[in-house]
């Protein structure tokens, strides 16, 4: 058990589509939906409030579409249809392990989820449900990375966290260079400073105007994400500057 000790009270966490896909090329993969919402739930029961944003990349990517001839606009609405997916079966699977949940979505789609807005997002936080973000800003040309960041900006997050493959940031890619390093904590200058990608570059900029800090984290394996919320385990804290005016302080 990863325990009550949460160092934060609200938290963002950032899901690929392809973290939702376990073993398989595409698509959904039950048991690792199963597995990330008990983890998600635990992470709720330690006090925090979530807020989810998912990818849609186990789906469509929008630059997939243009690679193809579709407009770059309209690959995007249909990579944004692709959270969706996503959202709604996040959310099933949290309300399975015995958390409520509501999915929002910046694409408004009233007949499957409500719309999003800060209003309903805060309003469900505060009653203790997870909620599961789509759509990403509900803009083309934007990535879940971005949305991500500007939902942890406007919902007052007191941390962002990145769920990657790999348990945190390294000097070089470790799965190239055997004498690559992680990080355990970073500041967003020093990232900038020695070139390393945390996030994609408009959601970095994005969480250090607003002195959010970053962790990027492993998701495989149980409760990965509570033990992320708690300081446990392996992860890098990228850490803004003089912490305390904006919206990252815990
Ligand atoms: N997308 C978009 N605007 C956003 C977020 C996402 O148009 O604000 C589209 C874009 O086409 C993107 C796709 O949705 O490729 C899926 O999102 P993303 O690539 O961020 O998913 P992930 O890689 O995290 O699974």
């Amino acid at each position: 058990m990863a325990g009550s000790s949460a160092k934060w009270k609200r938290a963002v966490v950032k899901l690929s589509g392809e973290a939702l896909m376990g073993s398989q090329t595409h698509g959904l993969d039950e048991a690792t939906l199963a597995r990330i919402a008990r983890d998600l739930a635990q992470s709720a029961a330690m006090g925090v409030e979530i807020a989810v944003v998912v990818g849609g990349g186990n789906f469509f990517r929008g630059i997939q579409g243009a690679d193809k001839g579709i407009d770059r606009a309209r690959a995007d609405s249909i990579g944004m249809l692709a959270t969706v997916m996503n959202a709604l079966a996040v959310e099933h699977a949290i309300e399975r392990a015995g958390q409520p949940a509501r999915a929002l979505s910046a694409v408004p789609m009233p007949y499957v989820c409500q719309p999003y807005s800060r209003q309903a997002a805060l309003n469900h936080l505060g009653k203790g449900r997870v909620i599961v973000l789509a759509g990403g800003t509900g803009n083309p040309f934007f990535t879940t990375d971005t949305g991500a960041a500007l939902r942890a900006a406007e919902l007052s997050a007191n941390v962002l966290l990145k769920a990657t493959q790999v348990d945190g940031v390294y000097s070089a890619d470790p799965k190239k260079d055997p004498g690559a390093v992680r990080y355990d904590t970073l500041t967003q200058d020093e990232a900038i400073a020695k070139n390393l990608a945390v996030m994609d570059t408009a959601a970095f900029a994005l969480a250090r105007e607003n002195q959010i800090p970053i962790v990027v984290f492993r998701l495989a394996g149980e409760e990965a994400i509570a033990n992320a919320l708690a300081g446990k385990g392996l992860s890098t804290l990228v850490t803004p500057e003089g912490r305390g005016k904006g919206a990252g302080s815990p």
